[in-house]
């Protein structure tokens, strides 16, 4: 068996909380994100896609057109980048001197840059992701619609993440989204995982 395997959470379910609660995590987390596995296991098994790597399944099914291929593979690793993007409130740590140079460069300041991932979060029309991604030796605030991903992209190295799914923040926002995403940029962004993925 090869499996693409839901990877544990980095943290306990209640961690996060209030901005993501538990209640949220037991829908988006042991749900919303292990469907996606779940689906893509069944639509890889015995294609030439079994046995690859989730990085590599993103960049092939993209590369091929296979879109539910694509949709889950990327929701997958995605949902792990977001995990993987956050930390509970005092532990996210600050940015290395070299990814605070860099937002320095690119944003004029580490407030401006929490700002424009904000502003992207609120302005994603629908489901999607806003990401600080690293480009070229640049550092760029986008947005990406439902499952589309930076991941595998040439020249582009994903930092954060905030998902930006209703799915994110409905029981606990409920429509607020930009409540939620200022609360997630301004309280429980991993700055130290950041940094360590810039290096
Ligand atoms: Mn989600």
């Amino acid at each position: 068996m090869n499996e693409i395997t839901l990877a544990p959470l980095p943290y306990a379910d209640d961690a996060l909380a209030p901005t993501v609660s538990a209640k949220t995590i037991s829908f988006h987390y042991g749900k919303h994100h292990a469907g996606y596995v779940k689906a893509l296991n069944g639509l890889i098994a015995g294609t030439k896609y079994e046995g690859m790597s989730l990085d590599a399944i993103v960049v092939a099914s993209r590369d091929a057109g296979d879109t539910a291929v694509f949709n889950n593979a990327a929701q997958a690793w995605n949902h792990d980048f977001y995990w993987n993007s956050l930390a509970p409130a005092g532990k996210g740590g600050e940015p290395s001197a070299g990814l605070l140079a860099a937002v320095n460069a690119s944003f004029g300041s580490l407030d401006a840059c929490k700002a424009a991932l904000v502003d992207a979060a609120v302005k994603r029309f629908g489901s999607g992701w806003a990401w600080l991604v690293a480009r070229d030796g640049r550092l760029a605030v986008e947005s990406t619609a439902n499952a589309d991903t930076p991941a595998g992209r040439t020249g582009v190295k994903p930092l954060l993440v905030v998902d930006v799914w209703e799915h994110a923040y409905y029981l606990d926002w409920q429509n607020a989204r930009a409540s939620y995403a200022k609360a997630v940029v301004d309280g429980h962004l991993d700055w130290a995982s950041a940094s360590r993925r810039f290096a």
